[in-house]
């Protein structure tokens, strides 16, 4: 009933504005239902390319034509005018730990269906349609939760989850272990699949298969010695059977000297960077050559001491309260964080080294792993910390987009091109010229639905 009653509206408003389509924009939501025309838009296709001027149809929620044409405005198209606007592909985080954080404290107390939707919508509002949650999830819960997302019942960004594998009792950082373990018990669904020899593991694998998981997480790490480090034998087992059930590895490692015996296994990417003077030319040429992503994950330690309640594109969603926490007075955050020079220089050769090698970076930011670590707003963070350490723009949009829809295995996403799902961004300045413009979003379109931003900003801070 309210949809025929807007779609009226929408035929009526056409009608009236039809001599002059170019000057229409329409204040009011894109549906799925829409035919939608783009014109006068600088188009960052997401892997690389860039159109000026062009135009952009979506139809029930998939690209229809990218085209540096002009086209006439059609009957039943709304037609929007981009000029100086820049659209570029919605982001994909491929490395987040969904539930635990809420939008006021962290924590197995939080984990359910609500809260991940939460997680899931603020994804959106910041211009996120997909998002890895890294080994610490309950299947059952988040499947559910997909299954809402795919009806409708939310717009939010699309959820992937990975079984988590470690040796027994073992895996995420000894604060979150406690909580995923809470979680496994109250679900009563395996969370982290304990490791003790390589048969069991290859078994463990299969059960992860049979479930239709399309992901397996481990940890190689022994936390400073506070865990368990996940033998070469048994990570061996479980990639290789991985590679047979067309599951994808994806790797918490803890030095980058971990990573060569794991590319030769089978890994498919790594989720924490360790980029510096250890990972040289003979590991960034050995991961180019398996195709092996690198999450450099940059910002889980230095946002960690900025005060970024400071900042207006986080307090747009956080109550003041919450924010209070997060500026300086409060723990060890600081307004201006000074980088040491000479780490950083170390940062960009490594990373210099990859990019020229043809390593494929992906976008990742470990939120939710830790209190405080904010879903979306740290994707575009880290961004300019991939900037700053010498990516261009148009690099570290690759990273956010097509790079992590590749590795991710979703054909639809991550970039502008025609049959690809209609998740764009419409950005009010251009990100190549300053990739802070990320921020400066203006919609957000998942799926051919755009997000309402305003709503979840008035839910969210009333
Ligand atoms: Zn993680």
């Amino acid at each position: 009933m309210g949809a025929n009653y807007s779609g009226l509206i929408k035929v009526i408003f056409l009608c009236v504005f039809a001599a002059q389509p170019s000057s229409i924009l329409l204040a009011q939501m894109i549906d799925r239902e829409d035919r939608v025309l783009f014109q006068n838009a600088r188009i960052v296709i997401g892997d690389g390319g860039i159109i000026e001027n062009g135009s952009l149809f979506i139809e029930n929620g998939t690209i229809t034509e990218v085209s540096s044409q002009t086209f006439a405005a059609q009957a039943g198209t709304i037609v929007v005018d981009a000029s100086d606007k820049t659209i570029i592909p919605a982001l994909i985080d491929g490395h987040s730990h969904l539930g635990y954080q809420g939008r006021s404290s962290w924590g197995s107390q939080n984990y359910g269906r609500e809260n991940l939707i939460d997680n899931l919508e603020q994804y959106a509002y910041y211009g996120f349609s997909a998002v890895f949650s890294a080994g610490s999830d309950a299947p059952s819960i988040v499947n559910e939760v997909e299954v809402s997302r795919m009806n409708g019942e939310f717009v939010g960004a699309q959820l992937l989850f990975a079984a988590g594998m470690a040796p027994p009792g073992q895996g995420p950082n000894d604060l979150f272990l406690g909580h995923a373990l809470v979680v496994e018990e109250s679900s009563g669904e395996i969370i982290l699949y304990g490791l003790e020899n390589p048969d069991q593991a290859k078994e463990q694998v299969r059960i992860a298969a049979e479930k239709g998981i399309g992901f397996i997480k481990i940890w190689v790490d022994d936390r400073g010695g506070s865990q368990v480090k996940l033998a070469p034998d048994l990570y061996r087992a479980v990639i290789g059977e991985a590679n047979k059930h067309g599951l994808k590895v994806f790797v918490h490692q803890q030095f980058a000297s971990d990573m060569p015996d794991l590319i030769a296994a089978g890994a498919h990417g790594f989720l924490h960077g360790r980029i510096g003077e250890d990972l040289g030319a003979d590991i960034a040429a050995q991961a180019s050559v398996a195709n092996s992503f690198i999450v450099p994950n940059w910002g889980l330690n230095e946002l960690r001491g900025e005060a970024i309640g400071e900042d207006e594109f986080l307090s747009q969603i956080f109550s003041d309260s919450v924010m209070a926490q997060l500026t300086t007075g409060n723990g060890n955050r600081q307004t201006i964080v000074n980088q040491n020079p000479m780490a950083e220089m170390e940062l960009r050769a490594s990373l210099n080294g990859l990019l020229t090698a043809g390593v494929d970076i992906v976008l990742g930011t470990d939120a939710g792993a830790v209190p405080n670590h904010p879903f979306g707003y740290t994707g575009h963070r880290e961004m300019e910390i991939y900037v700053r350490l010498g990516m261009s723009p148009m690099q570290a949009l690759i990273a956010s987009t097509s790079n992590a829809a590749k590795h991710l295995g979703m054909e639809n996403r991550g970039s502008i091109k025609l049959g690809k799902s209609a998740d764009l961004i419409v950005l009010s300045n251009n990100p190549l010229d300053d990739i802070r413009n990320t921020r400066n979003i203006e919609r957000v379109i998942l799926g051919g639905i755009e997000v309402d931003r305003d709503s979840l900003r008035a839910k969210w801070k009333p």
